[in-house]
């Protein structure tokens, strides 16, 4: 048995973990500021003995002896981190930093979430760990990807500074039940969308891509990273299955048999035009693949959405 802490444990993927954590017979720390993670997505291991909850900001020092540390505190979908675009970076950086400092003192290992948004705009596709990133370091999605890259920056300098024993995960698009319906990232919009009847909105025309990769294989993939021995990353965790923002319409049209029409608003500054995992390490380092497809993993993502807003 392990203590294990998991800033942001309250969040999406952060619930998620702690949940196959705690059923995996660890001890489980989940430390979260509530920005955009919830009770509820937690309620159901209060009282559990092996489940502690800690409100706390990552922006600020905290000290817990533990042998294991998850870093995933950080707002994911761009409504919430360009809501307060400076704390976004300080939640990223200083997270890191503090997260580091403990994990240097306490020893621990430590795994940082990172982002497909490292590689920006990507000029090369796939992409592979190897590729250096596109990313406008002024623009509005700046916040994120240059905290996330600079966090990066923080890991491989503790790493090679102080022999912290790290694990850097570059998570690609993410999906599943637990998202917030008022989230702003696409999975859920056009869900709850096309469950209310209402238009399903379109950024751009719709041809961007993205490479979307169900909650429980991702979850699989941060815990094999984190277990696996001489393998700091970074390493890329995602689905290499690509749709359009038009078929991903589609197939959630289809799959909720619902008749809501396609309205088009303008793309986002800075929107990536293609994103797709090469996860050719992650196979090879990790024994690891998704194993859920796009259509599965949609239908039950379907399921708790309907539960939460009918339809
Ligand atoms: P989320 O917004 O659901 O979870 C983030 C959690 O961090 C929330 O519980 C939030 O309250 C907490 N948090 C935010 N700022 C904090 C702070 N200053 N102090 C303490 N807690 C704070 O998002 P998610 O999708 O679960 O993402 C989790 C992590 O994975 C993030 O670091 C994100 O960047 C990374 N990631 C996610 C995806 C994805 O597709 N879901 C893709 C790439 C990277
Ligand atoms: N998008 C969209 N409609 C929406 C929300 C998002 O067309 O209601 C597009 C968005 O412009 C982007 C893609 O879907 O091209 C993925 O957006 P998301 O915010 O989920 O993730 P990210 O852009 O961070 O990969």
């Amino acid at each position: 048995m392990l203590r294990i802490l998991v800033t942001g444990g309250a969040g999406f993927l952060g619930s998620h973990l702690c949940d196959r954590l705690i059923e995996a017979g660890h001890e489980v720390v989940c430390l979260d500021n509530f920005f955009t993670g919830r009770k509820a997505n937690i309620v159901h291991r209060l009282g559990h003995p092996r489940f502690e909850l800690m409100r706390w900001d990552v922006v600020d020092p905290f000290k817990i002896e533990v042998d294991r540390i998850y870093n995933l505190a950080c707002p994911a979908s761009p409504p919430h981190y360009q809501f307060n675009p400076i704390k976004t970076v300080k939640t990223s950086v200083m997270g890191a930093i503090n997260a580091l400092g403990l994990a240097k003192r306490v020893r621990a290992r430590i795994l940082q979430a990172s982002t497909s948004e490292v590689y920006g705009d990507p000029a090369v596709h796939p992409q592979p760990e190897s590729y250096w990133g596109h990313v406008n370091p002024v623009g509005r999605r700046a916040c994120y990807d240059e905290g996330k890259r600079c966090a990066e920056t923080l890991f491989f300098d503790y790493h090679r500074e102080n022999g912290v024993d790290i694990r850097v995960a570059r998570i690609f698009n993410t999906y599943g039940p637990r998202m917030l319906a008022s989230d702003g990232r696409v999975v859920s919009n056009f869900i709850v969308q096309a469950l209310r009847g209402e238009p399903i909105t379109i950024y751009g025309d719709g041809s961007q891509t993205r490479s979307f990769c169900y909650v429980d294989d991702l979850v699989e993939g941060l815990i094999r990273l984190m277990e696996q021995t001489g393998v700091t990353g970074p390493v890329n965790l995602g689905n290499p299955e690509e749709s359009t923002m038009r078929e991903l319409a589609d197939h959630v049209l289809r799959l909720t048999g619902s008749t809501s029409d396609l309205v088009f608003h303008p793309l986002p500054a800075d929107d990536p035009r293609q994103r797709r995992p090469d996860i050719a390490l992650a196979r090879e380092a990790l024994g690891w693949q998704p194993t859920v497809p796009l259509d599965e993993g949609l239908t039950r993502t379907i399921g708790y959405f309907r539960d939460l807003v009918g339809g």
